[in-house]
Formats: C-alpha cells, sequence, structure tokens
C-alpha cells in the first residue's frame, strides 16, 4: 500500500525508501518546529581577499540542531524543505537572524567588514515579491541592503531567464551585491552570464578541491578567475583548505577565498572573537 501512495502504483515497495520518505517527513515535521525553539543557528565563515589576507566579509550558514538527531547538514534538509513548500519561512527566519546578529555587532560597537552573504535557495527566488520580502526584512530590522550580498545559484537563474534578471536588477538597484554560487556546476551560458547584474563568481568547491592534483580542475578555475575578469566581475574560490592552494589562486589573478585555510563556519560569538 506505501508503494502506492507514493508512486501511483508503479514502483514496487521497497524497505529503504520508504525510511527515506519516513526520515524526510519526520525532518520537515521537526523543522518546522525548529525555527520557533532555538534549534537553529547561522554560522560565519570569513572571506578573504588573497592579495592583502583581509577579511573582506563573511557568509552566514545555516546550522540545526536537533535533540535527537544532532546535527544536521543544510545540504540534507535545505531541499526537505523547498519540496515541502517551507523554503519561503525558512529563508525569512536566516535573513531575519542575520539581521538581529549584524545588528547585535553594532550595538557592541564591533565593525563588520565589509558584507554579510546570505544563500537564497532557488526556490526561495522564484516565490512572488521575493524582493520586496528581503528588502522590507531588512529596513524593518533599521540597516541597509549595503550590509548584505546575497548568494543565488545557476539553477535559481535557469527557470524564468527574464523574471530572474528582472529581479536581481531590482535587487542591485536597493544595494544588495549578488553573486553566483557554486560557479561552473550549472548551466549558465555566457550569453546570460553578460545580462545577469551580478558582481562575483563563487568557483564551486569541486574544481578548488583538487585544483593542484587534477589538471581537469584547476582549468577549469583558471577558466573562471579568466572570465570573471573579462566580465569585469570579482572572483572568490570556495573550499581553500591548503596555503599551496590559495598561493596558486592568487597567482590566477583569483580576488578572493573562504576555506577552512583561513576559518571554518563558526557561532557568531566564535567568528567576532576573531574576525570582528
Ligand atoms: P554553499 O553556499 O556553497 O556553502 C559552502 C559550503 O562549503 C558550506 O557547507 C561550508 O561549510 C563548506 N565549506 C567551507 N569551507 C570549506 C572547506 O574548506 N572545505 C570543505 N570541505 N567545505 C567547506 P554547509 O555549511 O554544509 O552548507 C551547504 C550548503 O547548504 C550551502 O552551500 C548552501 O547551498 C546551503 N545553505 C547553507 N545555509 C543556507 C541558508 O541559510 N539558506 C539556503 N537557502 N541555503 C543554505
Ligand atoms: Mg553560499
Ligand atoms: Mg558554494
Ligand atoms: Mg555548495
Amino acid at each position: 500500500y506505501r508503494a502506492k501512495a507514493l508512486g501511483g502504483g508503479h514502483l514496487t515497495y521497497q524497505p529503504e525508501m520508504s525510511a527515506g520518505l519516513a526520515e524526510r517527513m519526520q525532518i520537515a515535521e521537526n523543522l518546522s518546529r525548529a525555527m520557533n525553539t532555538g534549534e537553529l543557528e547561522l554560522y560565519y565563515q570569513p572571506k578573504i581577499r588573497l592579495a592583502t589576507g583581509t577579511v573582506s566579509g563573511a557568509e552566514a550558514l545555516l546550522r540545526w540542531n536537533d535533540p535527537e538527531c544532532g546535527l544536521i547538514s543544510p545540504a540534507k534538509f535545505i531541499p526537505i524543505a523547498e519540496a515541502r513548500g517551507m523554503i519561503g519561512t525558512l529563508g525569512k527566519w536566516v535573513l531575519r537572524e542575520a539581521c538581529r546578529q549584524m545588528k547585535a555587532w553594532q550595538e557592541l560597537g564591533l565593525q563588520f567588514p565589509g558584507r554579510l552573504a546570505i544563500n537564497l535557495s532557488a526556490q526561495q527566488f522564484e516565490e512572488t515579491g521575493v524582493a520586496d520580502n528581503i528588502q522590507e526584512i531588512v529596513r524593518a530590522a533599521g540597516l541597509t541592503p549595503a550590509c548584505f550580498e546575497l548568494e543565488l545559484t545557476e539553477s535559481a537563474l535557469m527557470g524564468n531567464v527574464q523574471r530572474a534578471i528582472e529581479v536581481m536588477h531590482t535587487l542591485k538597484r536597493a544595494g544588495f551585491a549578488l553573486s553566483i554560487d557554486d560557479f561552473g556546476t550549472g548551466y549558465s551560458s555566457l550569453a546570460y552570464l553578460k545580462r545577469l547584474p551580478v558582481d562575483t563568481l563563487k568557483i564551486d568547491i569541486s574544481f578548488v578541491r583538487d585544483m593542484l592534483t587534477v589538471r581537469h580542475d584547476y582549468n577549469i578555475v583558471t577558466t573562471i578567475t579568466g572570465m570573471a575578469r573579462s566580465f569585469g566581475l570579482r572572483s572568490i574560490a570556495e573550499g581553500v583548505e591548503e596555503s599551496a592552494q590559495a598561493e596558486a589562486l592568487l597567482a590566477l589573478g583569483c580576488d578572493e577565498a573562504q576555506g577552512y585555510y583561513f576559518g571554518r563556519p563558526e557561532p557568531a560569538h566564535v567568528f567576532a572573537q576573531r574576525w570582528l
């Protein structure tokens, strides 16, 4: 009977499948609770200018500490939140919490360097009124868009390209910086890139990881930094774990880097102690 409920009778019953579904349903249920019980937290990871070694900003990364399951990765629960129509609520929680933290640092007299980057999921970006909602949350917190950068993946831009471009222009005009996350893993063509009002390309971690050992990956990193330069955009490498990677990236003209070599994502107070 489960197989029928799942796939209209075309699937055969598989225990792993139903376990997966049960787990997903459990996660979805717990997630709506988690937003109100302090189980969600933003961690902060610095972004570093390669030429000077100074901090250029930070990225807010969502963490969920479930009392039963322990730490659950956003890579696991964000797709579930998207599938269950919860990403709008979750995305607003993230932005409000980022604003609250930014305000709290300001009130402590701490100077946040550059912009704080927020990840927007593809589905969140596709919701009606997304640009207004984002601006309203920032305004209500008594902050300006100049405090923030918004990270979008290529998939967020592919659905309705014309609309995506309009929303991005609205956000740009309001004062947000925009970047394309995981760049190189999607399908954005050069023709689109030319029309997108973005500031930064974030080179996906999968290319950076083996760039010093896999020629093909090194060539991709070279191409993306070169492409960014020729479009007048900045480039930032994700997942830098060793000094040799940082040196190679600097030599390629990559502007910034982010990764465990410089600093891991950390809770707000730890981040502030080390970087603010
Ligand atoms: P992302 O935005 O591409 O974030 C980069 C991921 O790489 C983060 O994983 C970060 O912790 C990890 N990372 C950073 N430096 C290194 C390194 O040197 N080595 C390795 N191996 N990993 C490194 P995380 O925090 O697990 O987040 C995974 C993804 O979940 C993010 O990828 C983003 O797509 C999504 N995500 C996280 N927070 C949010 C959020 O608030 N909203 C939305 N919509 N998505 C989020
Ligand atoms: Mg990101
Ligand atoms: Mg990324
Ligand atoms: Mg990623």
